[in-house]
């Protein structure tokens, strides 16, 4: 059987201003090391020799269809504008449509230099690609939107980072790569052309019912909106919502030093360049409405009636705080097993946040616990569990099925930070056995799975990640 991808692509066909054409750059000694088969049945793509996959997914072979560029975008980072980034170390393949009807970008990620490089080398190490492939597809498993891995591939060369560290390649799949920053930079540019073209190929790939710029900018907010209380509820830290790290489909993207906090406080932050903790754990909905408010702010330069559009996109924007606030609440009314809405409630899941937060205790195993009856173990002092859950079970009572309701919202599983940094040091030892474990069990983070209690355990003193880094 030979490796065959059934390439449509759309966005190679868009202005020359959106893409330099760019094929990815050979390696010495490919290797391929993972390979999504669910998500290859899902995508058509038929699979190959392990080798011919290699250069495939390595970027040394270019597949009959592919159309290989590398997508212009500009963004602010850490609140600041940066007028150029684009895809720096990765290239856009091609799309393929899916059994599903959905199409898909397909996109190698640390395949070489592009003209987006500026002062990078376009390649990854083994370890983010690694971490990018096990926690987007746990998120999926989670049920969250997110981009996905296809495959990873060792390139046999050196990447220079810390130290001399593997190189490797993602193959990433996503429903598209439109960022916020697409729109940025044509607006900044004044290219108005370039930015209704844009606009018109988001909404008919994405919103197709959006009428217009300003209903395109509604549809952002509602996934976004949907997206980032997914996030809370799961403990998820992105790390870098740059504007260039938001995605229009309303999928999670760019896996960077991301990572899922064990024991709970709202203020956490792990990216080590977040000094500032501009992206911490709490801040995530407000940062996703500063974001939004930047997309407002582009799609409004190809507006005829500048001022009506500011008055539209500013009541756009306002709307979203109370809508994330709606969405965080039934997520968390979830995890305590409420599906029923009642005045008091955001008083007692906050009541058990801030008890979790004074305690130490574990997010996913103190949510998870609430279905048995160890949670107050979970708590330095037991005794501030007890007294909140007084209330909480006189409040279940008026619950059709909370077991149920607590079961589907509070995974077992999650992919803690240190098991990930002990799949990569192991991986870098050629060790691939742990990988190959955390994917299983994450793939099925709701169901407890007898022989994988370590998994759920969180770090022992020594084990504690304190910083995750980029990689770049
Ligand atoms: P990220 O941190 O992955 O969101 O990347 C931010 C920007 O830096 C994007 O334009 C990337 O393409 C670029 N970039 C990150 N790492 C590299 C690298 N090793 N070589 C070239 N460009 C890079
Ligand atoms: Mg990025």
């Amino acid at each position: 059987m030979t490796l065959m991808i059934p390439f449509d692509n759309s966005y190679a066909r868009l202005p020359g201003a959106f893409f330099a054409r760019q094929a990815p750059e050979p390696v010495r000694a490919p290797r391929l090391v993972a390979f999504n088969d669910d998500l290859a049945r899902v995508l058509g793509v038929s699979c190959g020799e392990a080798q011919d996959m290699a250069e495939v997914f390595a970027g040394n072979q270019v597949p009959q269809g592919a159309e290989p560029l590398a997508q212009l975008y500009s963004g602010h980072q850490f609140g600041t504008y940066n007028p150029q980034l684009g895809d720096g170390r990765a290239v856009l393949l091609g799309e393929v449509i899916g059994a599903d009807g959905v199409r898909r970008d397909i996109q190698l990620k640390g395949s070489g230099r592009t003209p987006f490089s500026r002062q990078g080398d376009g390649r990854a190490w083994l370890g983010p690609v690694l971490r990018e492939y096990v926690v987007s597809e746990a998120m999926h498993a989670l049920g969250i939107p997110t981009t996905r891995a296809l495959a990873a591939v060792e390139t046999g060369e050196v990447v220079l980072r810390e130290g001399p560290m593997p190189g490797a390649v993602l193959t990433r799949v996503a429903q598209s790569h439109l960022r916020v920053g697409t729109f940025q930079v044509f607006a900044a540019r004044g290219q108005i052309a370039d930015l209704r073209r844009l606009t018109e190929y988001a909404i008919a790939r994405h919103y197709p019912e959006a009428n217009g710029p300003m209903d395109l900018l509604r549809a952002v907010r509602d996934a976004q909106a949907a997206l980032i209380p997914q996030w809370m509820a799961v403990g998820f830290i992105h790390g870098v919502m740059n504007t260039d790290n938001c995605a229009i489909s309303g999928e999670t993207i760019d896996y960077g030093p991301c990572a899922f906090m064990d024991s709970y406080h709202p203020n956490t932050v792990y990216s080590s360049i977040d000094r500032m903790g501009r992206y911490a754990y709490s801040n995530q909905p407000e940062i996703a409405v500063w974001n939004l408010a930047q997309l407002a702010t582009a799609l409004i330069q190809q507006m005829e009636d500048k001022e009506g559009a500011v008055e539209e996109a500013t009541e756009i924007v306002h709307a979203m705080p109370d809508q994330l606030q709606r969405n965080w609440l039934m997520r968390f009314r979830a995890k305590i097993g409420l599906v029923r809405e009642e005045e008091g409630d955001v008083e007692l899941i906050s009541d058990l946040l801030t008890r979790m937060a004074q305690n130490q205790a574990d997010f996913t195993n103190t949510f998870r616990a609430l279905g048995g009856d160890a949670a107050r173990d979970q708590f330095t002092d037991p005794g501030a569990f007890d007294t909140w859950a007084e209330g909480w079970l006189a409040r279940l009572t008026r619950e059709d099925d909370p077991a149920a309701t607590l079961r589907a919202a509070n995974p077992a599983y999650i992919p803690r930070n240190h098991r990930v940094e002990q799949m990569i040091q192991a991986a870098v030892k050629g060790d691939y056995a742990p990988f190959d474990r955390l994917s299983a069990v994450l793939a099925r983070p709701f169901d407890d799975q007898a022989d994988a209690n370590d998994l759920k355990r969180p770090p022992a003193q020594g084990e504690v990640v304190h910083a995750t880094f980029c990689g770049t």
